[in-house]
């Protein structure tokens, strides 16, 4: 009897995920699709002057499920690093550190903003009840000053969105201290005696986060799953309610791959618009009603050994265009003496002019932004390059669930096809989740490669609750 065959599209985390999950059981034969050269996708690292960097500040949470956290360790061994986070954030004008800590905060909090704080906490009970958006629901756990000095602006900065127009979903997935209460605990964390395991802490591959999808590659590589890269996924075939068949494109190339089960974490839109025959209208326009925060990462190459003892420096300021700087020689430990690399997250629409602004302007750019913040490069400046991500994050506008769910729906009714992980599922998560996603799909795939969609709506219901950490 002929062995089930699945086609994975996608070779980031989720992808990967499911493909080591299912080479393992030895039944089916796993085909992956990659459109890019390496794996890890928005999860990858690649190299500059020698030094690993990732696609902005990644680090894997404490908080990841602990199978797949062990899978992890046993894939790297010593590589993976058990590091302390330590980060700051810019409040008016003043650093605090990241994660939250009492001694830090009473010493470097403006004296105005802690004030604001303390007047919110007392108001609380007469605060109105929670309204339908991102603005009124945080507002409400959080208070006034904490929300106008950091959340909102930092939300308009990293959705291109006004607080009140973004869905209060984002509040409960994307702000992991929601409450004034969950804040407190946080900082209490911070507290020898009171510290959960794990708290203030990340792991971090030695070669940079990349290594973690690297790891899976080669385990699934070893346990015979093919990937075929620099091979995009043009079209889904399908008849009667059932996925058959894979077409994909390459340079050298154009495949077609008849299969029992599709398991895609490639971005929802794009999955809708391969189908073939198409999807129905309504189908297709709820696709093109998703949409997606796009990222500019700016590296810059310095000649020092380094630039701050900091990981990551948070920028919520209006003022500074960057949400976050982050310095990966910080969480990998890496030796390279005499140089290190910045990197600055730039949030944007593609439509913008700043997407297709140079190298140079975009260095500039970031320059400028750490001069305003009182945190200069001094150090000489050997080179500057960038990465572009077009879908960085979704796009929560209040009103999304409804195609969202239109199209969740029309997929539900195409056997030997489901989509998951962050692009898939049009969601934010962490690699944990995309791979706690990917776990879950393959387990409900049985040997014969029938999939159980009882048992996959029982997951997708438990990944409602992820909340996404920074
Ligand atoms: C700036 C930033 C910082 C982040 N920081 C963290 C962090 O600190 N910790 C954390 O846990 N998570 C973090 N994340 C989230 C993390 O990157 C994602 O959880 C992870 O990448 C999700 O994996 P995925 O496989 O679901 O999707 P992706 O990584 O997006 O992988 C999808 C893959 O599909 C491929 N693909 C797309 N279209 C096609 C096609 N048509 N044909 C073939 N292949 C295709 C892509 O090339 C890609 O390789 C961060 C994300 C961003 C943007």
């Amino acid at each position: 009897m002929s062995r089930p065959a699945v086609a994975i599209l996608g070779a980031g985390p989720a992808g990967l995920g499911a493909a080591l999950r299912l080479s393992r059981r030895g039944v089916f034969d796993v085909a992956v699709f990659e459109r890019g050269r390496s794996v890890g996708g928005n999860a990858g690292s690649f190299e500059v002057d020698g030094l690993r960097v990732d696609y902005g500040s990644h680090r894997l949470h404490p908080s990841c499920q602990p199978e797949i956290l062990a899978d992890i360790r046993t894939l790297l061994g010593a590589d993976l690093l058990d590091r302390p986070r330590h980060g700051r954030i810019r409040l008016r004008g003043r650093w605090v550190h990241f994660p939250l800590q009492p001694l830090d905060l009473m010493r470097n909090l403006p004296v105005g903003f802690l004030a604001g704080v303390a007047g919110d906490a007392l108001i609380k009970p007469l605060r109105l009840k929670a309204g339908d958006s991102f603005a009124s629901v945080l507002e409400r756990g959080l208070g006034r000053t904490i929300c106008r000095d950091f959340y909102f602006p930092y939300a308009v900065k990293m959705w291109g969105l006004a607080p009140e127009e973004i869905d209060p979903v984002q509040a409960e997935r994307r702000v992991s201290a929601g409450s004034l209460v969950k804040m407190a605990r946080k900082i209490l964390h911070a507290v020898p005696g009171f510290k959960p395991p794990g708290a203030g802490r990340f792991y971090y591959p030695r070669r940079g986060y990349g290594q973690i999808s690297e790891a899976y590659f080669e385990a699934a590589r070893r346990a015979g799953v093919e990937v075929h890269f620099g091979t995009t996924v043009t079209a889904v075939e399908w008849r009667d309610g059932r996925a058959l068949a894979v077409r994909a494109s390459s340079a050298e190339a154009e495949l077609r791959l008849e299969t029992q089960q599709v398991l895609s974490t490639i971005s929802l839109p794009v999955l809708v618009r391969a189908l073939d025959p198409p999807a129905p209208p309504v189908v297709l326009e709820a696709a093109g009603a998703l949409r997606y925060r796009a990222m500019i990462l700016i590296y810059l190459v310095l000649e020092a050994d380094r630039f701050t003892e900091y990981d990551a420096h948070y920028f919520p300021e209006l003022d500074i265009p960057i949400t976050r700087l982050s310095e990966p020689k910080n969480y990998s430990l890496a030796d390279a003496p005499g140089m290190t690399v910045l990197c600055a997250e730039l949030p944007c629409r593609t439509a913008d002019p700043v997407w297709s602004a140079s190298d140079g302007e975009l260095g500039q750019l970031v320059l400028g932004a750490l001069e305003r913040a009182a945190i200069p490069v001094r150090a000489p400046l050997r080179r500057v390059l960038t990465r572009r991500l077009e879908q960085a994050y979704p796009i929560y506008r209040r009103g999304w669930r409804e195609p969202f769910d239109r199209i969740d729906e029309f997929l539900d009714s195409i056997d030997g096809l489901i989509t998951f992980g962050r692009q898939g599922l049009f969601a934010h998560d962490n690699t944990h989740h995309a791979l706690a996603m990917a776990y879950a799909a393959a387990d409900c795939l049985d040997e014969q490669g029938e999939f159980d969609r009882r048992r996959w709506a029982a997951h997708r219901l438990e990944f409602q609750s992820h909340v996404v950490e920074d």
